[in-house]
């Protein structure tokens, strides 16, 4: 089989971490990389073009939405998710697992990574609640659409993601928390492992009977939650995998990561993976956690946050995150951050935006989303920069420091 999709590492960080090159049908991904989520095929109120511009490499949309709205057979015929959205660069998109498992289950806090004070009835909702229901062979879940009945196995996944086209799909996976049970998190990864196998038959399967096509990269998502001999054998598991000559091109580091271990969680992984393939943390852009993912061996990353926050006034600037809305930005005739280079910040106040959000005005959603996006892009750059150029650990001191307002631990 030809594979157009390969990693190049281009310099050593640490014991697993590194920086690199990922190769794809659609262009190259400098890495380590943020990829902007454009959940829907679009980054909620900013053009894909503008993403370009702010140096997104890479787009990540979600194959639940796109499955039960426009459907995958449009976006097919469209050519693929990215020229469907008129983005010439490389795409993901995620395996559908997370939000059939976490919107349909009902999982109230499902990535929750600070479980302190938390129930699990907090978590997870009780069965009556449930729109999805999960069995060995796949996912029985509602629409939150239109109330609709749907199953996904591995198969369905695996057909949804190739006719939307993505240069890099995850393989079907059950997404647990942290509030589940040993036992369940260990019958979740068996499961998950028997879902890889057959995501990789079908896989193959797909690639030869749409010939012709850009090569679409598969990736395995490592499951095991907050137990590092479960996370261990998941890695190794996937790793190992060939079925008849098909393995997983890349790995997704997926699942509930508890944030106070979540560099040694990735650490566990990557220590298991091979050194030859790259590494996608899943649902990952708090600037500590970027840092402690890098230097443990991740190389890519994605997260709704920063758009989200933006669109809730909530904007970062080098000395942490804070409301655009509070009074004292009324009169703020000063860019979000002086040193940053973004469209929003070399043409507007903070006193526009505290205006556009309290005036409801839909720019404002588009200007803090340019803002919030450039500023995570920008850090994972510099983070790049830093390794390639030996200053690594000086910057994170740096930027960490300043953005907490105190001395990062860990050093
Ligand atoms: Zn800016």
């Amino acid at each position: 089989m030809t594979s157009s999709f390969s990693f190049t590492k281009t310099a050593q960080l640490s014991k697993n971490g590194r920086a690199g090159v990922i190769h794809t049908p659609h262009g190259d991904i400098q890495t380590p990389a943020f990829t902007p989520v454009a959940t829907q095929a679009s980054v909620k109120g900013v053009l894909p073009e503008t993403m370009g511009e702010l140096g997104a490499q890479a787009l990540l949309a979600n194959a639940y939405h796109l499955y039960l709205q426009p459907g995958p057979e449009i976006v097919d015929e469209a050519g693929g998710v990215g020229k469907f959205m008129n983005w010439p660069g490389p795409t993901f998109t995620d395996s559908g697992g997370f939000q059939v498992l976490s919107q349909g289950a009902g999982f109230k806090k499902v990535l929750a990574m600070d479980v302190t004070g938390l129930e699990s009835d907090d978590v997870i909702a009780a069965g009556k609640q449930r729109l999805a229901h999960i069995d060995d062979d796949g996912v029985n879940f509602t629409s939150y659409l239109n109330g609709s009945k749907h199953r996904w196995t591995a198969e369905t996944s695996m057909q949804i993601q190739h006719q939307l086209g993505a240069d890099i799909m995850f393989a079907f996976d059950e997404c647990t928390t942290l509030m589940n049970t040993r036992p369940y998190q260990e019958a979740s990864v068996e499961r998950t492992h028997a879902w890889a196998i057959r995501c990789l038959r079908e896989h193959k399967r797909l690639t030869e009977e749409r010939d012709g096509k850009p090569y679409q990269a598969l990736f395995g998502v490592v499951q095991g939650a907050q137990y590092e001999d479960l996370r261990r054998a998941a890695a190794k598991g996937l790793a190992e995998l060939d079925v008849d000559g098909q393995m997983f091109d890349g790995f997704g580091l997926g699942g509930a990561l508890e944030k106070q271990k979540l560099g040694e969680i990735v650490g566990w992984i990557c220590d298991e993976l091979p050194d030859d393939k790259p590494r996608h943390l899943l649902g990952i852009s708090e600037p500590d956690d970027v840092f402690w993912g890098v230097e443990n061996g991740a190389d890519t990353f994605d997260c709704v946050k920063p758009s989200r926050e933006g669109r809730n006034a909530a904007l970062y600037s080098p000395t942490g995150r804070f409301n655009v809305t509070n009074a004292k930005n009324r009169r703020a005739f000063e860019p979000i951050d002086e040193t940053c280079d973004c469209y929003t910040c070399t043409h507007y106040t903070k006193a526009y935006l505290h205006h556009l959000f309290k005036a409801k005005e839909l720019l404002a959603y588009t200007l803090a989303t340019i803002h919030n996006e450039r500023f995570i892009l920008r850090m994972v750059d510099n983070i790049r920069a830093s390794i390639l150029e030996g200053n690594y650990q000086e910057f994170k001191e740096d930027f960490l420091g300043r953005y907490y307002g105190k001395p990062v631990e860990g050093i």
